[in-house]
C-alpha cells in the first residue's frame, strides 16, 4: 500500500528540486571540426535556431517519470502567453532526449520544445511559460520573411534587387537596372508564376557562379570535380561526395560573392582531403584567402537567407 505521506514526500522533494533547477542559457558551442562539416554545423546551428537555446538537465524528468505515468496523447503545441501575445510552441517528444530544450529557429521562426520520453506535459508547459520573455526576445530577432513577389527586395550576389513584374508576356527573367538605375530582377509571364520564376532564375545564376568558381579552384589545385549540383539543402551549404560530386545550396547566390567562392573552395579542397584536417584547412585558405571572413559571414547572416523565397 502506498501511503499518502510517501507520495507527499515524493512530491515535496520533486517540488524542491524544481525550485532549485539549474536553468542554463547557452550559446550553441561550435561543434568540433571532426566528421561533420563545420559549414554544415554553422548552418545547422543557425538554421535550427540552436544559436540560442535553453535547456535543463534530465534528472527532473526522470524523477517525474518515477512519480507519474505519461499521459498518452501530447498536444502538438503549447500556448505561451507573454504581454498580450500568444506564442505557439511545438511540443516534440524525443525518446533520446535527456533534457528539456527550448529552441527558436532563425530559419523558420518556429519555437520548439523538445522533451524526454517520460516528461510530464505539465512540466513542459511550466518550463515554456517561465521562458516566455526569452521566446519573445528570440522571436524579435528572427529575420523578416521575404516572399518572392513584385516589390520584394532580394539580395543577388550581396546586392539588394527589387523584383519587378514587367510584362504578362512570357520572357526571360533577368537582373538589370530599373528606370532610376536601381538593381532589379525583371520577371515576365503570368503574375502567379513570379515566385517560381525568380527562384528558377536564382538557381540558374547560382549554378553558373558555382561552375565558374569550381573550375577556377580545381584548376589551381590540379583536381577535377565529377559533377556540380545546386539544390535547396537545409542542413548544409555544400558537400562533397566520396566520388567527387559537389553539391551546393542555391541560396548562396544571395550572399556576397566571396562567400560563394569560399564554399566552392571548401568543397574543392575536399577533393584532395575528404576530412577537416589541418591539411584540409591549409588548402582551403590557399584557394580562398577570405575563408575566415566567409565562415564568419555565414554564421552571422546565413540563416536569414532561408527566410527568403
Ligand atoms: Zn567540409
Amino acid at each position: 500500500m502506498v501511503s499518502s505521506t510517501v507520495l507527499g514526500s515524493g512530491l515535496r522533494s520533486l517540488l524542491e528540486s524544481l525550485n532549485s533547477l539549474r536553468i542554463t542559457i547557452e550559446n550553441q558551442p561550435e561543434r568540433k571540426r571532426q566528421g561533420a562539416e563545420p559549414v554544415l554545423d554553422a548552418f545547422l546551428g543557425a538554421a535550427n535556431g540552436c544559436a540560442d537555446r535553453i535547456s535543463v538537465t534530465g534528472q527532473i524528468a526522470d524523477m517525474k517519470s518515477a512519480l507519474f505515468r505519461r499521459v498518452p496523447a501530447d498536444p502538438p503545441h503549447l500556448k505561451v502567453l507573454h504581454e498580450g501575445q500568444a506564442f505557439k510552441v511545438a511540443l516534440k517528444r524525443r525518446p533520446t532526449a535527456k533534457r528539456i530544450t527550448l529552441r527558436v529557429s532563425n530559419a523558420t521562426g518556429e519555437v520548439v520544445l523538445s522533451i524526454p520520453e517520460r516528461t510530464d506535459v505539465g512540466l513542459a508547459q511550466k518550463f515554456a511559460d517561465s521562458h516566455s520573455q526569452w521566446i519573445a526576445t528570440r522571436l524579435a530577432k528572427v529575420p523578416e520573411r521575404v516572399i518572392f513577389e513584385p516589390g520584394a527586395l532580394v539580395p543577388v550576389r550581396g546586392v539588394l534587387h527589387r523584383i519587378v513584374h514587367w510584362s504578362s508576356i512570357r520572357g526571360v527573367t533577368q537582373a538589370g537596372r530599373g528606370s532610376a538605375g536601381e538593381p532589379i530582377i525583371a520577371v515576365a509571364g503570368e503574375a502567379s508564376h513570379v515566385a517560381r520564376r525568380v527562384r528558377d532564375f536564382l538557381e540558374a545564376e547560382a549554378k553558373k557562379d558555382f561552375a565558374a568558381a569550381v573550375k577556377k579552384h580545381t584548376a589551381q589545385l590540379g583536381v577535377s570535380a565529377k559533377r556540380i549540383t545546386v539544390r535547396d539543402t537545409k542542413s548544409r551549404w555544400g558537400s562533397c561526395s566520396a566520388n567527387g560530386a559537389l553539391n551546393f545550396s542555391w541560396r548562396l547566390i544571395m550572399a556576397p560573392p566571396f562567400v560563394l567562392d569560399y564554399l566552392a573552395a571548401h568543397e574543392v579542397a575536399h577533393l584532395r582531403e575528404l576530412n577537416h584536417s589541418h591539411r584540409f584547412w591549409k588548402i582551403t585558405h590557399q584557394l580562398c584567402p577570405r575563408t575566415d571572413e566567409a565562415e564568419a559571414w555565414l554564421k552571422t547572416y546565413g540563416s536569414a537567407r532561408h527566410r527568403i523565397g
